[in-house]
């Protein structure tokens, strides 16, 4: 018998824009500390305030994120609200392979490219509560001006249209319960057979 290193879980996370992705995986993140990692993507989108290169997004020109998708850099990308968005391949293997679970955040043509790229990847749709609700989320944090705003919610009920393509849906009306269903998940994800470090020598 030979004990292998257990690969980590792969958490593709979407819904529309406001409905608490990072604030959930905020907590799930200083919950779990250093067992889950974040996959940071990079986009061509102008940082917002208080955003930093290479925190919450590689902040890259156009040219540069051609130059790394040309060379098959990203495990998938998209265009999202007129901007590229993509995640770095490397980091998502390396992190899998060391045994720690990894989760991104991007949208639904992203997460279903990922799925087809690695069928091992667990979907999970956190879905806002009502389309006011979101749309009182999306204005009182107050990161868009009010034309952006109404861009994201009529991209809202598209995305919205993808949640059955999930494994799992999350409703965040509450956040601390949205959490504990995401690290539920996580955990029942780990103890899937095919997941069982121990194989023959
Ligand atoms: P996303 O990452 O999906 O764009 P955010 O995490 O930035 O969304 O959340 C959008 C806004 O909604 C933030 O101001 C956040 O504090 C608030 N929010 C998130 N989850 C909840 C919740 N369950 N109830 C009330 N407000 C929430
Ligand atoms: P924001 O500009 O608000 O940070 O993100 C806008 C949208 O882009 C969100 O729906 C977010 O999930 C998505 N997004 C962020 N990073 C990526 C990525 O690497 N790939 C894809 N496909 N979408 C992403």
């Amino acid at each position: 018998m030979k004990q292998e290193t257990k690969r980590g879980v792969l958490i593709v996370l979407s819904g529309p824009s406001g409905t608490g992705k990072g604030t959930v995986c905020s907590l799930v993140r200083s919950h779990l500390e250093d067992a889950v990692r974040y996959s940071i993507s990079a986009t061509t989108r102008q940082p917002r305030a208080g955003e930093e290169h290479g925190r919450e997004y590689f902040f890259f020109s156009k040219e540069e994120f051609e130059a790394l998708r040309d060379q098959n850099g990203f495990l998938e990308w998209a265009q999202v609200y007129d901007n590229f968005y993509g995640t770095p391949r490397a980091f998502v293997e390396d992190v899998l392979a060391s045994g720690k679970d990894c989760i991104l955040e991007i949208d639904p043509q992203g997460a279903l490219q990922v799925r087809q790229a690695m069928e091992e990847a667990v979907l999970v749709f956190i879905a806002p509560p009502s389309l006011e609700e979101l749309r009182s989320r999306l204005t009182g944090r107050g990161t868009e001006a009010a034309e952006e705003v109404e861009k994201r919610l009529s991209c809202a009920e598209q995305e919205l249209a993808y949640r059955n393509q999930y494994d799992y849906i999350i409703v965040n009306d509450d956040v601390e319960q949205a959490a504990a269903k995401m690290e539920a998940i996580l955990l029942a994800e780990k103890c899937r057979s095919w997941r069982d470090p121990v194989s023959e020598a």
